[in-house]
């Protein structure tokens, strides 16, 4: 069966049929000004708050990912998946979550001999405010492309 979770299948992926989906619980809780719509947490263009949400999606959408989820939840996270159709999934968020989407995701792509491929990034601190990531981890991961063998 084919491996859902797959760093080997997502480097093959261009970023193109990427979406990257984030917890919401890593934004500055006090002074984020984003606000949710059905599609998760819009930030507004101008927003000039030291947040790991808004380097990581900037840096996703600047490589021409299909799209950024900042989830409340995984519900949320999981329809997004469903519209978007990417077939390559980088995920931040606690373990649970991650647990969980995998979970989802195999769900939704039982049949499809080619499922979506994902990359998980589990929370360094979770607790659902606040919280902490990894960066250089989300980096290489929102970065990571199959290397063409050198020629002989
Ligand atoms: S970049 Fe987005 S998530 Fe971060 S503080 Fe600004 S609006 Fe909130």
């Amino acid at each position: 069966m084919t491996e859902i979770v797959s760093e080997a299948r997502f480097a093959a992926t261009e970023p193109k049929e990427r979406v990257l989906l984030v917890s919401q619980c890593l934004r500055p809780s006090q002074t984020c000004p984003g606000k949710f719509s059905r599609e998760g947490l819009n930030c507004p263009q101008d927003c000039t708050q030291e947040c790991v949400i808004g380097r990581l999606r900037g840096i996703a959408l600047e490589l021409g990912y299909n799209g950024v989820c900042i989830a409340a939840g995984g519900a949320m996270a999981v329809r997004f998946v469903k519209e978007r159709r990417p077939k390559g999934i980088v995920a931040i968020a606690c373990p649970k979550e991650l647990e969980e989407g995998v979970a989802a995701v195999a769900e939704m792509s039982r049949g499809n001999s080619d499922p979506p491929a994902i990359v998980t990034v589990p929370l360094l601190r979770d607790g659902c405010v606040d919280t902490e990531v990894d960066v250089d981890q989300a980096l290489r991961a929102i970065h990571l492309l199959s290397i063409a063998p050198e020629p002989k």
